[in-house]
């Protein structure tokens, strides 16, 4: 029996516990590998790591020449939105077409449909290895509170097996209707573990970051923001947000996401924004999949890459995470639930260099955990979440540029899915 028929087989016996022995572990936000042992107790925590870490009545599995790291987390998905492909078309694929023709479906969308499409793409990510997913659920006059409703309940129901964030994404759309979004958001924060909205389409941005921030802290929920998906640098409106962390003290609770337009300001501008966002320690995330295929239509020479400077920002210093964003909709027509493949993209569309591999994972790991506020339940550190991968790649750049031919996700210690490229009797 080879070492990882073996693996598989010890792990799915064991019941109060295990130890992960002579495994590479990668450690910390750039993944740096240590041979170490991890002791994974019964209730789906880690108990020790380092060399020997072993319980008399906890199998020991051989791990040499396998590597555990830390589960994927993605920071920002739309679960109300995903697997309507073909449910709502957008043949112009703009934005704006996404969102019009996903507010005339979510008018007639019912919980089950809704539930059912956001159950298989949890179970894609998950079997990928992304154990914890924060999704943005529209509450407005079409979609009303059916998205953030059902993505509670899921919440709860998949607890044992996935972090589930949801963000109410209080959308100004059709009608700019602010009275309405102003009388319904504290109903929303109630159900919400964050507050959200898309800054650049609001017609009164100000009212409407007033409405959101306000409502923040009353609830003492973070924000996370779409700040804006498009390209023109003379609407900008990061000082909007950043004179509002300052007014209602929402210093390192607040998520920008997207944040195209700073790869069409000037350098001056960019830099400016970028020690704002350092000095009231925001975290950004970047959505190269959304970017790439909606910004620069229209444009037939040259078409932009859509996204936000990523690695003048990692460089810096900037808590930048990648993440998914949609999945199959009028938005993105594509999308696996891969966070390896996102880690890639980013790489490659947001120009780090080969020696940035390891930032690259850590924008799929530890840095989108820190956002998420996960923080002593994700690691590889004892009193952590068993939330693990275990790979046959050797190190974390490996793990990024091609990802694993092997893999076995362990959610809360159990092992619940076995991946990678390469069938199990080759
Ligand atoms: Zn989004």
């Amino acid at each position: 029996m080879s070492q990882w028929d073996s693996v598989i087989r010890d792990l799915s016996r064991a019941r109060k516990g295990y130890t992960l022995a002579g495994a590479t572990a990668l450690i910390g936000a750039r993944g740096e590998a240590e041979k170490t042992d991890i002791l994974i107790g019964g209730g789906g925590r880690i108990e020790a790591v380092g060399a020997p870490a072993a319980r008399s009545d906890c199998p020991r599995l051989d791990l040499s020449n396998l590597t555990v790291s830390p589960a994927l987390v993605d920071a920002h998905q739309h679960l109300d939105k995903t697997q309507t492909l073909k449910l709502a078309s957008n043949p112009s694929g703009t934005l704006q077409g996404a969102r019009d023709a996903f507010a005339a479906f979510a008018r007639g969308v019912t919980p089950g449909n809704l539930a059912a499409r956001a159950e298989t793409t949890m179970r894609r990510c998950l079997t990928r290895g992304a154990t914890a997913i924060r999704t943005h659920v529209n509450v407005d006059k079409d979609a009303g509170f059916v998205g953030v409703d059902v993505l509670s309940g899921l919440r709860e129901q998949w607890a044992d097996r996935m972090t589930l964030q949801c963000v109410a994404f209080m959308v100004p759309h059709p009608r700019q209707d602010y009275d309405w979004l102003a009388a319904n958001i504290d109903a929303a924060a109630l159900k919400a573990d964050a507050l959200g909205g898309t800054v650049a389409v609001a017609e009164d941005p100000e009212r409407y970051l007033d409405i959101i921030f306000s409502a923040a802290v009353r609830h003492g929920k973070p924000i996370d923001l779409h700040m804006d998906e498009h390209l023109d640098a003379g609407r900008q409106r990061f000082d909007l947000v950043f004179e509002r962390v300052r007014k209602f003290g929402m210093r390192g609770r607040v998520v920008l996401s997207h944040c195209s337009v700073l790869c069409a300001v000037p350098d001056d501008v960019f830099e400016r924004i970028r020690d704002q966002i350092l000095e009231l320690d925001l975290g950004v995330i970047t959505l190269p999949a959304a970017n790439l295929y909606i910004q620069g239509r229209g444009q037939d020479l040259l078409p932009p890459r859509g996204l936000t400077r990523v690695a003048p920002l990692a460089r810096a210093g900037v808590k930048i995470a990648a993440a998914s964003d949609n999945i199959q909709d009028p938005f993105i027509p594509t999308g696996s639930g891969d966070m390896l493949e996102i880690a890639r993209w980013t790489l490659l569309a947001g120009h780090l260099h080969a020696s940035e591999l390891p930032i690259a994972y850590g924008m799929a790991t530890h840095v989108p955990a820190g956002l998420l506020g996960l923080g002593a339940d994700y690691g590889i550190k004892a009193g952590a979440r068993a939330d693990l991968l275990i790979t046959d790649c050797e190190d974390a750049e490996r793990l990024v540029a091609g990802g694993p031919d092997r893999m076995i996700v362990l959610s809360r210690g159990r092992p619940i899915a076995r991946g990678g490229s390469i069938a199990a009797n080759l």
